[in-house]
């Protein structure tokens, strides 16, 4: 079977042929249709991902073997399963859940595998992604069925989607008309912006260094705008809102959008720290115990959550991100890639088998 590969930090996605695995116990292997580009995998070509003063996180630090393939955002159909496995092959649409944890830690009993302590089988990382022909699925149990959603902006429900999704969980409850600001107007921005005012929320506060992306938040759902770069970010923030906010997504999460963020917060408001852009916090230390302000980081999401996510898919007719759909091949990888890296994108790729 043919995988797209990267062979060495920093290189370009490269079409290899692998031997497809045994399968065995509850394992399938999924023949990829829909595969989403994450602005993440950007990270994962370079090689690592920027820590402010701890240093770097090498990908290979994580478990990462070379050639990698990355890819995390899948749908796809059954063309094999293992002799426990309950599901048959056919053209049933799944999406897989990727963030696949050791199986056996706490975390991982609980349903948690984001939380996962052990050695983890991420798609994309620890276990060959999505920009291939067909990739393999430990269990079945991953497998969440797409029913009748759109199977691109599905494919966007595995990551960026689920993260959003995650992140909401951990501000809420939120009074509806409490400011609630979404730092990055990028693919998860969007769809944060999109699962807030699915989910009844009246004050969306969208910041974004590009005009374009805040049209984009605008009609996602976004009641104020603020174009970020201003001599005071936070009272920018403070003004779009109409108040203090209550909460702040940070789907950028530098130094200077995590702390615009802490500056512009009500007391008692939550920070989830999501994006990947690296930088180090500095906000007086005092301000988060007078302020008794929240700080939570968020990483992807649960198999859970997922499922709660896929449902609020199905039952509710969500404003999608613009979503450009590309063959997947070596060559569209690199370019949906390189469009990511340097912001030539307005919203999603996704990489759509022929
Ligand atoms: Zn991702
Ligand atoms: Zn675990």
């Amino acid at each position: 079977m043919k995988v797209f590969a990267h062979t060495e930090p920093g290189g370009a996605a490269q079409e290899l042929e692998v031997e497809r695995p045994e399968l065995e116990g509850s394992a399938v292997m999924i023949r990829v249709t829909n595969s989403g580009v994450c602005h993440s995998d950007v990270h994962c070509q370079d090689g690592y991902f920027d820590l402010g003063s701890a240093g770097r996180y090498e990908l290979t630090a994580a478990g990462a073997q070379y050639p990698v393939v990355l890819g995390h955002e899948i749908v796809g159909e059954v063309v094999a399963a293992g002799p426990d496995a309950t599901v048959t092959p056919g053209d049933t649409k799944y999406i897989v859940f990727p963030w696949i944890g050791c199986g056996e830690c706490q975390a991982c009993s609980e349903d948690r595998e984001n939380y996962c302590s052990g050695k983890k089988r991420n798609l994309s990382v620890q276990r060959r992604g999505g920009y291939a022909e067909e990739v393999h699925v430990p269990d079945e149990r991953y497998l969440v069925p797409l029913g009748d959603i759109d199977p691109s902006f599905g494919a966007t429900l595995a990551c960026s989607g689920l993260t959003s999704y995650s992140a909401i969980q951990k501000i809420m409850p939120v009074p509806a008309d409490k400011p609630v600001a979404v730092i990055g107007a990028g693919g998860v921005g969007l769809m944060t912006i999109a699962l807030l005012k699915a989910l009844g929320h009246e004050n969306i506060v969208a910041v974004d260094m590009s005009e374009k992306a805040l049209e984009n938040a605008t009609a996602m759902g976004a009641t104020a705008t603020v174009v970020a770069g201003g001599e005071a970010p936070h009272q920018d923030i403070v003004a779009a809102g109409g108040e203090k906010i209550a909460a702040a997504i940070d789907l950028v999460n530098n130094g200077d959008t995590s702390s615009a963020a802490l500056f512009a917060m009500a007391n008692g408001g939550t920070l989830v720290s999501v994006g990947l852009f690296g930088g180090q916090f500095t906000f007086p230390t005092a301000l988060v115990a007078f302020n008794l302000l929240n700080i939570r980081g968020n990483f992807v999401g649960s198999l859970p959550e997922l499922k709660e996510l896929v449902k609020l898919a199905q039952d509710t007719d969500l404003p999608k991100p613009p979503i450009t759909e590309l063959p997947l091949t070596a060559q569209e990888v690199n370019s949906a890639l390189d469009g990511l890296r340097n912001r030539t994108f307005n919203g999603r790729a996704v990489l759509v088998a022929g």
